[in-house]
């Protein structure tokens, strides 16, 4: 059973970490012992079936896993920022993303909701795959959590590597510092209903689920006309909220390992009282040393348990007539401040 949970461990390792331990630890995954005991593993399932025990060791190696994963973070900055990929998203000041040249690669998921290469690194399988990934979980998981869906032309470019992206970017009008941030932080983009997603920032397809859910979502509250009324860590909250659910529908695993990681961080600075107001985090989106987006995400999730989703979806609704202030009031009895200012981890 030892073994199991080291192997499972060694898996997690690679997946989750930055390339350098990636390559690390992919050389002792390839080594003679660990091939061995994996035939061993693999042969025992295959006669026995997963039982009980097997359940349990699972259960205790993502236990394990997080320990590591967020003792390890916690010491090494190298670390951290691989785990920053896999959480992190930017919303970008910006007017408009440069239009799309018309004669890139494109598939039409919807006739209102169009996906592009954005550069020849990008396949069709890709696409398609996205498209997919959309149509399946990204809408429907939207239209039921906010009873929302884009209305309006929507365009998700992709990106096959930093330099193309680099160079949409400054394209794009953003400053060559901080369009190297952008590359190398952030796992997508959403400027009013146009979306970019840096392809090589992610890791596999249920990481991809959630960046296009999560930007989706935030594609929706602006065509709604309320990603500007809601506050960021609202905004932020329901996008990680909707990007879980796709996240989970393809590796329930890998989703309860991101939010225990990013939950015990949280956690830890709590407890160094280092967490910053949550009508102050857009302050610390890229600067903070914690996710912020994701203290946003254990807010709203507290709102929609102590109210029920049902509530949330009203109050949503009557943010496009009320405002954000009146509805908040109206449909949680108490305001905005008054849960900003007593909201605990
Ligand atoms: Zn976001």
């Amino acid at each position: 059973m030892k073994k199991i949970a080291v192997l499972l461990l060694l898996y997690f390792i690679i997946y989750t970490y930055s390339p350098q331990v990636q390559t690390g630890m992919q050389r002792v995954y390839k080594s003679d012992p660990v091939q061995q005991t994996i035939t061993s593993v693999v042969d025992y399932v295959s006669e026995q079936g997963w039982d009980q025990n097997w359940e349990q060791a699972w259960q205790n190696t993502l236990g394990t896993t997080l320990q590591v994963v967020s003792g390890l973070r916690s010491d090494n900055p190298a670390l951290e920022k691989s785990m920053r990929l896999l959480e992190q998203h930017l919303q970008l000041q910006l007017n408009a993303l440069p239009a799309v040249n018309p004669s890139s690669l494109k598939i039409q998921v919807s006739p209102k909701l169009n996906l592009y290469a954005g550069d020849t690194g990008v396949t069709e399988e890709t696409l398609k795959s996205a498209s997919s990934l959309i149509t399946n979980y990204s809408l429907p998981i939207i239209q039921s959590n906010v009873k929302l869906n884009p209305k309006r032309m929507t365009e998700i470019v992709f990106y096959s590597s930093p330099e193309m992206y680099a160079n949409a970017l400054l394209g794009a009008g953003i400053s060559a510092q901080e369009a190297a941030a952008i590359v190398d932080q952030t796992g997508g983009i959403t400027v009013n209903s146009s979306i970019w997603i840096p392809l090589f920032n992610l890791q596999g397809k249920s990481d991809l689920a959630n960046v296009l859910t999560h930007e989706l979502s935030h594609v929706t509250f602006n065509q709604a006309g309320i990603g500007t009324k809601l506050p960021l860590w609202l905004n932020e909250g329901i996008s990680w909220h909707d990007g879980l659910a796709a996240q989970e529908k393809i590796s329930p695993a890998q989703t309860r390992l991101v939010i225990k990681a990013l939950t015990s961080r949280l956690k830890k600075t709590a407890q160094n009282g280092d967490l910053l107001p949550l009508s102050e985090i857009d302050q610390g989106l890229l600067s903070a040393s914690y996710n912020v987006e994701f203290q946003g995400y254990l807010a709203t999730e507290q709102l929609i348990e102590k109210y029920g989703l049902e509530r949330f979806q009203v109050f949503l609704e009557q943010v496009q007539s009320l405002g954000v202030q009146r509805s908040f009031a109206q449909n949680f009895g108490q305001s905005l401040s008054e849960f900003e200012n007593e909201f605990k981890i």
